[in-house]
């Protein structure tokens, strides 16, 4: 039987762990944290096709660097003298332009409507993790905004996207229980979420009914490496033997591949998450502020409030106050009949995006090392796109044409 070991055990090496032991692979995952806190827990827990536009695209260079300036925005990078920055910059921008966004659209629709498919089945055995399907709007108040969400909308709408749009009238009918200070939304059908705390939880349990190994606190200290394949994995907890390897270590993967000699280019986009809870009226349907680029998702009695992305390395665990003021006041702006407040440092949750220069995911076998495959890089939307992305990995490790075309999704 092919045994392979997954490192990292977030929401993609998860995903990848199920798919393959529903083949009849042996698989062990081992993870250097305990496994309860990580990226793929205190996300917004969205399912978006309706984001077919990929992080690098025009525009987004000037608008990142008039935000920089802004220590409320919800965009920073962070300034350090250090190559792989540079170096991501570098390809960031070379890719920032609408060729990529014009080759990447199709491959990121496919692969999310793949995805969610694959979620539709998970809640359909068993729905544990609040899977709901009830869209997601796109609130905004400026027309400014209201122009750039109705070009994006209409783009995805032709890519057969179902949208509405709404106006001020029309989100207030949408949204009956609570006061929207909006002009207009767009309003993306296609798009679902789920609380992905219980959604790890179930996928956890299903891993141990299916004699799945997770090794938790686990940490990969090195490679033991022969005739072009991993022949070992040297950890603080013993050396461990595979057929098969993955490496599914999130904004860590970079080091994880560099110690094989594989670059890859990605850097960890921090962002934050509180819960507020016993809110008398609360949002019922997922929404985006866009201009605060503010996630805010009802997850049971809960509502979750998310957002800024700031590119940084991943030492820095900072808790940035002013930013996350900027989502208070978004919030408070968008709601007026709710009064957020700013949440103690210790209720605020923090994780890192693991983001590529072209704002889409790798999912690969490695040209480099025979037994090794790459699924990693899907920042903002990695619990969007986890079943798909662990799918791909097992049909990739069981030597099957792949669901969807992946050609888009390599490193560079
Ligand atoms: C504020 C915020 C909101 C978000 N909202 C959404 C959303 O609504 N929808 C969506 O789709 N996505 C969302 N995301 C993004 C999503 O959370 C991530 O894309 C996803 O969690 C990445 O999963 P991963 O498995 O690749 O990485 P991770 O969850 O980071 O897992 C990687 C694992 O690898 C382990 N590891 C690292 N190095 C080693 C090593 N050397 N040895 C062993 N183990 C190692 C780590 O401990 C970690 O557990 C959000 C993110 C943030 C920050």
């Amino acid at each position: 039987m092919k045994s392979v070991i997954i490192i990292g055990g977030g929401i993609i090496g998860l995903c990848s762990a199920y798919y393959l032991a529903k083949e009849g692979v042996t698989v062990t995952i081992i993870d250097k944290s305990d496994m309860a806190d990580g990226c793929s827990y205190g996300n917004a827990g969205m399912i978006v096709p309706s984001h077919i536009i990929p992080m690098a695209q025009p525009g987004v260079i000037h608008q990142g660097i008039k935000w920089m300036f802004n220590a409320k925005s919800p965009f920073y990078i962070k300034p350090a003298l250090s190559l792989d920055l540079l170096s991501w910059l570098i390809q960031f921008y070379k890719n920032s332009n609408q060729d990529h966004v014009n080759k990447s659209m199709v491959p990121l629709r496919n692969l999310s409507f793949f995805s969610k498919e694959l979620y539709r089945e998970f809640a359909q055995s068993a729905n544990e993790f609040g899977y709901q399907e009830k869209g997601l709007l796109m609130l905004y108040n400026s027309e400014k905004m209201g122009e750039e969400e109705l070009k994006t909308g209409k783009v995805a709408e032709e890519l057969g996207i179902e949208v509405d749009f709404l106006n001020q009238q029309e989100v207030k009918e949408l949204e009956k229980n609570i006061a929207v200070n909006a002009l207009g939304a767009v309003h993306y059908k296609s798009d679902a979420h789920l609380s992905p705390n219980h959604f790890i939880a179930f996928l956890k349990s299903e891993l141990n009914r299916m004699g799945v190994k997770l090794i938790s606190n686990c940490s990969l200290v090195d490679f033991k490496v022969s005739e072009g394949k991993i022949a070992e994995l040297l950890t603080n907890q013993g050396n461990f033997k595979a057929d098969e390897f993955v490496i599914a270590a999130g904004s860590w993967s970079v080091e994880v591949a560099k110690k094989l000699g594989v670059k890859l280019h990605i850097l960890p986009g921090k962002g934050y998450s509180f819960n507020v809870e016993n809110l008398i009226v609360k949002p019922t349907i997922p929404t985006i502020l866009c201009e605060g680029k503010v996630a805010v998702t009802p997850i049971g009695e809960t509502v979750r409030f998310g957002g800024t992305m700031e590119i940084t390395n991943n030492n820095d665990t900072k808790i940035n106050i002013k930013r996350l003021q900027g989502i208070v006041e978004k919030v408070n702006q968008f709601y007026p009949d709710i009064k957020v407040n700013l949440p103690e440092k210790e209720k605020v949750w923090h994780g890192f995006r693991p983001c590529t220069p072209t704002g889409l995911p790798i999912i690969e076998k490695s040209k480099r090392i025979k037994n090794l495959t790459i699924a990693t890089g899907h920042a903002m939307m990695g619990l969007s796109l986890a079943p798909a992305s662990g799918k791909l990995v097992s049909e990739l490790l069981m030597g099957k044409k792949t669901s969807i075309d992946i050609t888009e999704f390599r490193s560079c």
